[in-house]
């Protein structure tokens, strides 16, 4: 049911592809190789991502947003500011999803049809 590496890397892939059409920041050059980990953050290496185990646990479009996330971080550097959450945003709705942010991450993702297809609860405290 959930992802493979195979197609997180295809998100990552396709997602940097995007970003580079749109934006000149000389860091799109690099597209990185996704890496799963147990640690229970994600980081936007030089060379590599990771995705922690936790986040492709929950839904297919929870672990799509957490690539788009990190893969979003090599074009505008560390920070969640404006300038990321406008690409990350456009980045995202190349997947029919649509974040409805409580500060830097999204409490709720919806698909283009309005469907809420992932929401944070209670039991999910990891952003
Ligand atoms: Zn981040």
């Amino acid at each position: 049911m959930s992802l493979t590496i195979v197609d997180l890397q295809a998100c990552a892939d396709a997602t940097a592809e995007y970003l580079r059409k749109i934006t000149t920041h000389p860091k799109a050059v690099r597209v990185p190789s996704v890496r799963i980990t147990t640690a229970c953050r994600g980081f936007a290496r030089s060379t590599y991502l990771t995705i922690p185990s936790w986040a492709l646990a929950r839904t297919e479009d929870y672990a799509i947003y957490y690539v788009v996330h990190e893969v979003t971080h090599y074009f505008t550097g560390p920070g969640h500011g404006l300038a990321f959450k406008h690409l990350e945003q456009n980045a995202l709705a190349q997947w029919d999803l649509f974040p409805v942010y409580s500060r830097v991450y999204p409490r709720t993702l919806k698909n283009g049809a309005g469907d809420v297809v992932y929401h944070k609860t209670n039991e999910n405290i990891r952003p």
